[in-house]
């Protein structure tokens, strides 16, 4: 470890600039903060969070919608952080202290067996190329799905093109990675590196990144070369587009960004929780979902804030009560900050 950071010391030195560095992967922002890596950059290296927490990216739109259905009499299923993600409408743990009938689920296979005593089940689907393989799967078998699955590349091509945030480099997701493998990152034109989840390997990570921005390189390397291979896993992103088409994602912090979303297609339509209970979901007045609030999540999504610079953190918004899905998610930057930042 002492060798790497003496290494990236010296090359940060010949850089004789600030460099902007981007951590995609909710994984990565909490890794960074637990061992403290952030602090032992040399000072014109800056470490930023972005938008790889599943749960923060999550649209109040669709928070609002599957509250709704909830509500409504339908039973929902969704993974833990969710339950808890203020809407609106409130959160679907608020939803069920009113009655509704509510499950947090770890794995798809619990919802498949919920849904054997509840047939009318809708699961709240999230997350990107590595959770969506596993819904397209249980939609196969017939499990009614709300989906807000999104294609995380188009998120890291909007950051370049808002170009609102100085990026020199993206550490690229390494779990997003083990599926769509390196080829699909080249169509960027920004120094990058996929990385693994220990402290070396960020730290490893990093060096590529400034190696290649000294060299003024702008490629795609790999440093997780354990889990991700150059074709990614066929299998797992075929399953994916068996099932979904590519739409447009609604994206917290961004509104839509085009071809970025996963909507389930026609063949499986009556799996599809959108068609199935249009009517319900017409009903519901969005308008609210759109309303500006002090929390500053859409900013820290895009890199634009640090959660210390939103007013509410830990004086309002803390871990126990969360204002916003940075505080609620185990790899949003709010309560990953609140947990080893002091
Ligand atoms: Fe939102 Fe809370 Fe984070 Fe502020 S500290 S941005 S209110 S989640």
């Amino acid at each position: 470890m002492k060798n790497i950071i003496e290494k990236i010391n010296k090359i940060a030195e010949k850089i004789k600039k600030d460099v902007y560095i981007m951590e995609v992967c909710g994984t990565h922002t909490e890794a960074v903060a637990r061992y403290g890596l952030r602090e032992l950059m040399p000072k014109n290296v800056k470490l930023t969070t972005g938008p790889g927490c599943p749960v923060c990216v999550t649209s109040q739109e669709d928070i609002d919608a599957i509250v709704n259905l909830a509500l409504s009499g339908i039973p929902v299923a969704t993974y833990g952080d969710m339950m808890r993600v203020p809407g609106y409408y409130g959160s679907l743990d608020q939803a069920r202290e009113k009655g509704a009938l509510i499950f947090a689920v770890y794995s798809i296979d619990e919802a498949l067996t919920i849904q054997k005593k509840y047939p009318n089940l809708v699961f709240f689907g999230l997350g990107f190329e590595t959770t969506a393989p596993m819904t397209a799967y249980a939609i196969k078998k017939g499990l009614t799905v709300y989906s807000t699955h999104k294609l995380f590349l188009p998120a890291m091509q909007a950051l370049l093109k808002i170009g609102e945030l100085k990026i020199d480099g993206f550490l690229c997701p390494g779990h997003v990675s083990t599926i769509i493998g390196i080829e699909p990152y080249k169509s960027m034109k920004v120094s990058q590196v996929i990385s693994g989840f220990t402290a070396e390997d960020i730290l490893v990570s990093v060096y590529m990144l400034l190696k290649q921005i000294f060299d003024n390189k702008k490629i795609v390397e790999n440093e997780y070369l354990r889990s991700v291979k150059k074709e990614g896993n066929p299998k797992a992103y075929q399953e994916i587009f068996d099932v979904f088409d590519i739409a447009n994602g609604n994206w917290r912090g961004f509104g839509i960004i085009p071809q970025s979303g996963l909507e389930i297609k026609n063949k499986y339509k009556k799996f599809n929780a959108k068609i199935k209970y249009k009517k319900i979901l017409d009903q519901v007045d969005f308008s609210f979902s759109r309303k500006l609030t002090s929390c500053k999540c859409g900013e820290i999504i895009r890199g634009l804030k640090s959660p210390q610079e939103c007013s509410l953190f830990k004086k309002v918004c803390t871990s126990e009560n969360p204002i916003g899905p940075c505080m609620v998610s185990s790899e949003g930057a709010c309560n990953v900050f609140f947990r080893y930042m002091k």
